[in-house]
């Protein structure tokens, strides 16, 4: 199998007559950890909303474990399978369980039978240390715990590629660390990330590379050490004199 989990070449994308995303060039190899900043509006969720197609790219190439995505149906289903995602507000089924959220993919999707998707759904809930509250209702948990679920809900699908825009904007300060841990322990186990975040000390710690992008461009990437150490960027500096 190929070393490239994501690969996207000249790729444009626009909201009608907005040009969102410009010339988009990025390959990430499998296991490799990808953090992406940048200011709002630049263009950040749209990028990695096309990686599983909730959004459509109008030209260029994305492909996804070397499949493209087209407007072939069967692909779509393919990449959500690959491509877990985690989104800011959690995004769980308010009208199911915790333990329920887990096993609907599975089942409705991989189509696995309901005593393997729990058992599945038990170890991954236990793995992100919220075993105890499989049978509550995501308005019965805290923000940070809700995001554990998110988690533990992409992993049910057994995905070869995480995505994240930016999982812990929406928390509380005090549970931030809990969701950036389980994020860690991912990274640590190889799962190849792309993360959408302004927490640079998670970038720091696992990132194989820091993208900054601005107005619907990569305007810099590189290794966190150099990212940091010695951003090239005009925009990218003034950006880190924001966020640090
Ligand atoms: P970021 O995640 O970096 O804040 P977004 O990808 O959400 O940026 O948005 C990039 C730009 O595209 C913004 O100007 C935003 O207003 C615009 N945009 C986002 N989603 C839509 C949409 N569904 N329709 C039209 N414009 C959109
Ligand atoms: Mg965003």
């Amino acid at each position: 199998m190929s070393d490239t989990a994501i690969h996207i070449a000249q790729m444009q994308k626009f909201y009608g007559s907005f040009h969102v995303l410009k010339d988009i060039n990025l390959d990430v190899a499998r296991g490799e950890k990808i953090v992406i900043c940048g200011p709002s509006g630049s263009g950040k969720s749209t990028l990695i909303r096309c990686i599983n197609r909730l959004e459509e790219h109008q030209s260029g190439t994305i492909e996804v474990m070397g499949t493209a995505l087209d407007d072939n149906v069967h692909h779509i289903d393919e990449i959500r399978r690959e491509a877990g995602m985690v989104f800011q507000n959690f995004n769980l089924f308010p009208h199911m369980s915790v333990l329920d959220n887990c096993t609907l993919a599975p089942m409705l999707v991989r189509k696995t039978p309901r005593a393997e998707a729990e058992e599945t759904a038990m170890r991954y809930l236990e793995r992100v240390k919220i075993p105890d509250q499989a049978r509550k209702y995501p308005g019965q948990l805290s923000g940070g715990q809700q995001q554990r679920v998110a988690i533990a809900r992409a992993l049910c699908m057994n995905p070869e590629i995480m995505l994240f825009d930016e999982p812990t904007s929406a928390l509380d300060p005090e549970m931030i660390a809990e969701v950036l841990d389980v994020m860690v322990g991912l990274a640590q186990e190889g799962m190849t990330m792309v993360c959408v975040t302004h927490e640079m000390g998670f970038a720091r710690q696992v990132a194989d590379r820091v993208i900054f992008m601005a107005d619907g461009q990569i305007l810099e990437q590189a290794p966190p050490a150099e990212f940091f150490g010695a951003p090239r960027n005009e925009r990218t500096r003034a950006f880190l004199g924001q966020v640090l």
